[in-house]
């Protein structure tokens, strides 16, 4: 390590950027600075303070197997705060005459279910870790082409890519035309191996708290952490920022994918743009008259509905919020809303509105909608990438000092944004030694 510490610029304050700024201060080695362009840290992870409640509108189910998460979650003394999410039904609308179903009674025609599980078995039984997935195993292929591919007729195709897309996009993911399966594959795996959708955890305070304890122990072990500094141009190991200028001995990009940025930061790259989208969806909670009912009398934790393509804006997933937060939130759903022709950032106040409005009454046409009671835009909600754009970016990874983290390295989620962040801090810990 040098005589002078390195100072370490980190673009981005979600949970990549401030994890690694955690692990790299940890080491007591080098010096921080995050650069946030909100007023506030956390990103996708956002959570809203609704009658006393903590509801979250971004990231918030934590899986078993998210072993970078319970780590930091361990480290961060706030593991015993998670709470199991309730075993309340997860029910599916897979056809337009809203008949809602468990997953066990999706009609999966038998012969090709085996087929399907036997010809992907050599595929997911090596494991391919969720932040650094395996790009070349699915040959490029999206999901639908993968299914359709493992089955000899495409008679049967129909219902697996309905209940793939349903449950992919009900979670805001791309749909399964445009995902690729590299990057979805090991989170299958790890379902189908390591347990159902529901042995997820939450944190009952909000996900918020992570980026909170995070925040706290930067400032404690003398990071800097500067919010409302949006970085708009680099020239080597300087950050612009309006008319600021940062230098630093190395910089780490964990930021949301921009192909502008992108490209100054991998020039040689002649096909970065566009290798990595992002779904636009609108997150919103709202106070209806009645909890919906789906014609079952058994609690409901959540609803996924099968995508659309003709409406331009359509509710994918509703959450029951007293499912998850207790009976202050009685009557109370958020609700995923995918929007498909316009930019979440051109969407007022009074369009959410409306927008919550019809669609609740579409689908719930007895119940009255009170109030709606918060709601995100959310720009870049789930990375699309290309498995070319993500070797370029791990080939580039430590090269002129610049490194990478982020969830669009792998199958996007909270444990590759916190796995991604802790290993480039590794590796900036290590190259500096
Ligand atoms: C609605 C929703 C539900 C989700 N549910 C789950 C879930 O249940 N479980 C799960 O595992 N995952 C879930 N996720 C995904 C998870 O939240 C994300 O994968 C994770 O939070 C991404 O973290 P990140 O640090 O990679 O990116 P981000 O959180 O997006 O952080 C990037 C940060 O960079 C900042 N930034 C961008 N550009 C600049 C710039 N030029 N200069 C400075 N700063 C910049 C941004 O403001 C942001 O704060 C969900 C996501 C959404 C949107």
């Amino acid at each position: 390590m040098n005589a002078i510490r390195p100072h370490i610029g980190i673009v981005g304050g979600g949970l990549a950027g401030l994890t690694a700024a955690y692990r790299l201060l940890q080491s007591g080695m080098v010096d921080v600075t995050v650069y946030e362009s909100m007023p506030t840290c956390g990103g996708r992870i956002q959570s809203r303070t609704i009658r006393s409640e903590h509801v979250d509108f971004g990231g918030f189910l934590i899986y078993p197997w998210y072993t970078e998460g319970h780590k930091l979650f361990t480290d961060l003394h706030i593991d015993t705060c998670l709470v199991q999410t309730p075993l309340d039904d997860i029910l599916y609308i897979l056809d337009e005459n809203d008949h809602a179903i468990t997953e066990d009674a999706v009609a999966f025609p038998p012969k090709e279910t085996v087929k399907i599980w036997t010809k992907s078995l050599l595929k997911i039984l090596q494991k391919s870790p969720l932040s650094e997935p395996d790009l070349d195993r699915f040959n490029g292929k999206t999901i639908s082409e993968y299914l359709r591919s493992a089955l000899d007729t495409q008679e049967h195709a129909g219902i697996y890519e309905t209940f793939f897309d349903t449950v992919s996009q009900g979670y805001c993911y791309g749909s399964v035309t445009e995902t690729k399966a590299a990057f979805m594959m090991p989170i299958v795996r790890q379902v189908k191996f390591h347990g159902d959708i529901r042995s997820t955890s939450f944190f009952p305070q909000g996900s918020a708290t992570v980026i909170d304890h995070l925040v706290k122990e930067i400032t404690a072990l003398g990071g800097t952490i500067q919010c409302s500094t949006p970085i708009t141009k680099i020239d080597g190991h300087t950050l612009q920022s309006h008319d600021h200028h940062f230098t630093h001995d190395t910089i780490l990009f964990a930021q949301n994918v921009s192909p502008d940025l992108y490209r100054t930061i991998l020039p040689d790259l002649p096909d970065v743009d566009p290798a990595c989208t992002y779904t636009q969806f609108l997150t919103v909670a709202v106070a209806l008259n009645a909890t919906p009912t789906f014609g079952t009398s058994k609690p409901w934790g959540a609803a996924f509905y099968a995508p659309d393509d003709s409406m331009p804006e359509q509710i994918l997933s509703v959450i029951n919020a007293s499912s998850l937060y207790g009976s202050a939130l009685a009557g109370c759903v958020v609700l995923n809303i995918v929007l498909r022709d316009r930019s979440p950032e051109s969407i007022t106040d009074e369009s959410i509105s409306a927008i919550a409005h019809r669609e609740l009454t579409r689908l719930f046409p007895t119940l009255i909608v009170e109030e709606i009671l918060e709601s995100v835009r959310w720009k870049n909600t789930m990375p699309i990438a290309q498995e070319s754009f993500v070797q370029s970016v791990r080939d580039a990874q430590g090269k002129n000092g610049y490194y990478f983290a982020g969830d669009f390295l792998g199958a996007p989620s909270i444990e590759t944004a916190i796995a991604t962040g802790s290993r480039a801090a590794e590796r900036i810990i290590a190259d500096h030694s």
